[in-house]
């Protein structure tokens, strides 16, 4: 039996895109192996990592000068990747949202030191706000201005982008990859890991303007991760981590098929929304998130009664609710709503705290 998974990554798949690739595990099309098993070089898979790129395209609308890039070593080797490939000037603005960005920021610190610099953040509040981005004291020779765009622990969503003051803006989507449309020319980057939105960990997605992709890179920056080597080989310069693009490539296709992105958005404003609207009037149940920067994929909350939280999350377990334990900065309880997550299973959700409220007055 399958149980609603609130984890916030990796996360909940759509059934259906799991059921697909138990059919083809042991035979994918007729090659008689599965795709586990056969080169990255053969035709099948060339085939694969082909449609899967048309298909986020299509998806995104992603702009012909931009590359879409598969990589390895998750969001935080890509931390590493942005100052090592945009760095020219060894200087770039970033904007505190949470622990992600602040782990970026100290990456680019490795390359960059007091270059690197935190032009805003909303520590003051344990980051459960996104901070007023509409002027901030961005260094004029900046290289790059980068954010979190969804701060997966904290709960919050920027819902206009930073003015950038002519920037270049790189965005970590990780948790809200395809979450909703975007438009791709505001960014010189978008990139996520993709196990939170899209598929199994393992993959990094990367959409990158293509005059971002040169050979001035820091000195240093390994063959592999410098994007250039990337780009000029389709993301097969080495073994990519093909079965997880050839999932991703799946759940590309059930986006696709459950009308794209704007039905995806309705899709996720609808399940949010149940679940928020019940945390406005719970007498013990709090949101702990700024209405306005509300996430639509993670939304956390508390008791306010650590003991209260314990068994709130161990009872949900018991009747089939997984993952609802929130990040142990936050304390309390998050619910990753994720694309997967079906509405039944926010509905139930808030069924079971409607329930466990009425025994806990
Ligand atoms: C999970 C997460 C990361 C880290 O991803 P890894 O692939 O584990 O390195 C980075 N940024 C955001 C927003 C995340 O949610």
């Amino acid at each position: 039996m399958r149980v609603y998974n609130f984890s916030a990554g990796p996360a909940v798949l759509p059934e259906e895109v799991l059921k697909e690739a138990a059919d083809e595990m042991l035979d994918y099309r007729g090659t008689g192996m599965s795709v586990m098993e056969m080169s990255h070089r053969s035709k099948a898979y060339d085939d694969i990592i082909k449609e899967a790129e048309k298909d986020i395209r299509d998806l995104m609308n992603i702009p012909d000068n931009y590359k879409v890039l598969f990589l390895q070593g998750g969001a935080s080797q890509f931390f590493a990747e942005v100052p090592m490939n945009l760095m020219k000037n060894k200087k770039a603005a970033y904007i505190i949202t949470g622990q992600w960005a602040k782990k970026a920021w100290q990456e680019a610190q490795i390359f960059a030191g007091d270059g690197a610099v935190a032009v805003a953040s909303s520590a003051d509040k344990t980051f459960s706000y996104i901070p007023d981005c509409s002027d901030l004291p961005i260094p004029e020779d900046a290289d790059y201005v980068y954010i979190c765009e969804n701060n997966t622990i904290y709960g919050t969503k920027y819902k206009t982008l930073p003015n950038t003051k002519g920037h270049i803006l790189v965005s970590d989507v990780s948790s809200c990859f395809l979450s909703e449309p975007v438009d791709v020319t505001k960014y010189g980057v978008i990139y996520g890991g993709v196990q939170k939105n899209v598929g199994p960990a393992g993959v990094v997605i990367a959409i990158i303007r293509e005059d971002l992709i040169t050979d001035d890179v820091l000195p240093g920056t390994p063959t592999l991760l410098k994007w250039k080597t990337q780009a000029d080989n389709d993301s097969l310069y080495n073994t990519p981590p093909c079965y997880n693009i050839y999932i991703c490539g799946k759940v590309f296709k059930w986006i696709k098929k459950m009308g794209g992105l704007e039905a995806m958005k309705a899709h996720n404003e609808k399940k949010a929304k149940i679940l928020y609207d019940y945390l406005d009037q719970s007498k013990l149940f709090k949101g702990t998130v700024r209405p306005e920067d509300r996430s639509l994929m993670n939304v956390p909350f508390v008791t306010g009664n650590a003991d209260l939280d314990a068994k709130f999350v161990k009872e949900a377990k018991a009747a089939g609710f997984e993952n609802l334990k929130g990040h142990r900065t936050v304390g309390g309880m998050r619910a990753s709503i994720y694309n997967a997550m079906p509405i039944e299973g926010v509905e139930k959700l808030v069924e079971f705290m409607k329930k466990f409220e009425a025994e806990n007055a």
